[in-house]
């Protein structure tokens, strides 16, 4: 099971790009991935010749600025955006876009496996807010909203952990931190936004912004140059199910969904009481 990277992910990728690419100038570019690029005007060739002002995210999103457009890419689950000293080879079945630099260098999409999920558009720097994706993301999770604006934006009744994962609601957060951040504050999955009380929604933005704000020191420190396939994300319970809680030794429960799992301590969040697994109550039947 691969999961989509989140905030924290995105972030450090996207000021490792940025530190690299900056002021780099584009010979070509092209895109083997038939379906990854989803606009055709301007055409990839538009970027020949730009040079690259920066790179940045926005929710799970990358913004990579270059001249006057602006290429956004979103990875899904399986796509790698990163720096190479040399050309792909033409028979990488994993290129989707590649973006060649004059200095030998090049920008590359890739992905793993034969599905084609991950997208790129090429649009205007100036339209980037007002695409179709970007214009319905919520405020950033990290730094986190004023107490206030959380509360209000978090005043729905749905339960709180596909909430915090709905990117019209609040970007960034996806199924592995929306896991730690509950957990870190002591919150039921299954408690709706409109029930917080005034200290748990202190709890949750306090978790929330401590949680992201932690991997990204830690991603600072581990991270170098080179963009590794896979980081060391720092996880307590998500996907530790069977281990002990990290904070009260209790031992983590999980439920599972068709395409994820969900993760938590039943002492410290939901009362003590383990919630049916769907799967496993399948299983029993
Ligand atoms: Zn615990």
């Amino acid at each position: 099971m691969c999961s989509v990277p989140e905030l924290p992910e995105v972030e450090i990728a996207a000021r490792r790009l940025a530190r690299a690419l900056t002021g780099a100038r584009v010979e070509s570019a092209l895109a083997p991935g038939m379906v990854t690029l989803k606009t055709f005007d301007p055409p990839l060739d538009a970027l020949a010749g730009t040079t690259v002002r920066g790179v940045r995210r926005r929710g799970k999103l990358f913004v990579v600025e270059l001249g006057e457009l602006a290429l956004v890419v979103h990875l899904m689950s399986a796509g790698r955006l990163q720096v190479w000293d040399k050309r792909a080879s033409l028979r990488d079945r994993a290129s989707r876009l590649l973006v060649r630099l004059d200095d030998g260098r090049e920008l590359r999409l890739r992905e793993f496996g034969t599905q084609q999920r991950a997208w790129a558009k090429l649009i205007a720097s100036g339209a980037v807010e007002a695409d179709e994706v970007v214009a319905t993301l919520g405020p950033e999770a990290w730094p986190a909203p004023a107490l206030d604006a959380l509360a209000s934006l978090l005043d729905q009744p749905r339960h709180l952990h596909p909430l915090l994962r709905d990117q019209r609601t609040i970007a960034g957060i996806g199924r592995s931190w929306v896991d730690e951040i509950l957990w870190s504050a002591r919150l039921s999955p299954f408690k709706k936004g409109s029930e917080l009380t005034d200290d748990e929604l202190l709890r949750l933005r306090e978790a929330m912004h401590g949680r992201l704000d932690a991997a990204l020191d830690h991603y600072e420190q581990v991270i170098g140059d080179k963009l590794p396939d896979k980081l060391p994300m720092p996880l307590e319970v998500h996907r530790r199910s069977g281990e002990p809680c990290p904070r009260c030794g209790t031992r983590i429960e999980a439920i599972h969904f068709k395409d994820y799992v969900l993760c938590y301590c039943p002492e410290e969040q939901t009362g003590g009481r383990v919630l049916k697994d769907r799967r496993l109550s399948r299983l029993l039947k």
